[in-house]
């Protein structure tokens, strides 16, 4: 599905991404964690497609196609989903006219024809069950005056409207409290299938527990350094990003 390779990423001439190689198939969660600075939302902005920065090497390969060649609309077309994507709090624009529109552009995109009023209303009820979603949320103005936790609920109700193929999570996680955490993780858990993916980038461990990743990958300095299980996370944890450092011959 997704297919990182050698890559290398820069912001204002500093190196941040010091050749990336990650591979995700369908049906798996992937976590990524490490250390402030590491490079972690720089990896998110990167996938997303987010302009500040110049990818100086490597290549991305998203159900086949150049990823890197893709403007940041034909990328969600395509399947992938960022959250915080769209934290921007737009007075007088409702959130459910901002996701009908979200829905329809990935539907041109594709080639279908926008939703009608009736499967559109038909479409939300439908996720609004499955995500818990207070009709309340939808009818306000997208994230204005939005408390943390609804601006999570409602970032991952968005996720549940577009069925996105893979999902990138860039859990900035500080500031969430765990009501939060459950809120996206239970989210993500729902809309898991054989045919999508995760990608959860993460400081902390906490997540994980309810997020359950097939693989853990550490990435040091803008480079997966190790990787394994969710035993992974674990060790992380109790230990602390230093024993990295110590474990691996790092080159600086
Ligand atoms: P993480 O998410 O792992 O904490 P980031 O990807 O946010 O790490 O940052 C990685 C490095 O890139 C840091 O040293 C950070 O200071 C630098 N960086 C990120 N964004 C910018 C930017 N817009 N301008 C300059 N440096 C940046
Ligand atoms: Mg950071
Ligand atoms: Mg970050």
């Amino acid at each position: 599905m997704l297919s990182i390779q050698n890559l290398h990423a820069s912001i204002d001439g500093k190196e941040i991404l010091r050749g990336i190689n990650l591979d995700i198939k369908p049906g798996e969660v992937h976590a990524i964690m490490g250390p402030n600075g590491a490079g972690k939302s720089t990896l998110a902005s990167v996938l997303a497609g987010r302009e500040d920065y110049e990818i100086t090497e490597g290549s991305v390969t998203f159900q086949g196609k150049d990823l890197l060649d893709l403007a940041p609309e034909e990328r969600a077309g395509e399947g992938l989903f960022l959250s915080f994507q769209y934290p921007v709090e737009i007075p007088g624009l409702s959130t459910t006219n901002f996701i009908k529109t979200a829905v329809n552009e990935v539907r041109k995109y594709r080639g279908q024809e926008a939703l009608d009023a009736v499967s559109f209303l038909k479409l939300m009820k439908e996720k609004m069950a499955l995500m818990n979603m207070d009709q309340v949320l939808l009818s306000r103005s997208l994230n204005e005056g939005f408390s943390g936790g609804e601006k999570k609920r409602n970032e991952i109700f968005q996720m549940a409207m577009l069925e996105p193929k893979l999902a990138i999570l860039d859990e900035t996680d500080s500031g969430l409290d765990i009501d939060a955490i459950r809120i996206v993780a239970n989210g993500v858990n729902k809309l898991r299938s054989n045919d999508n993916a995760v990608l959860a980038i993460t400081h902390y461990q906490r997540l994980l527990d309810y997020i359950i990743p097939d693989f853990v990958h550490v990435l040091y300095k803008g480079r997966i350094v190790k990787s394994g299980t969710k035993e992974l996370a674990y060790e992380l944890e109790e230990k602390g990003y230093d024993f990295i450092k110590n474990e691996i011959n790092i080159e600086e």
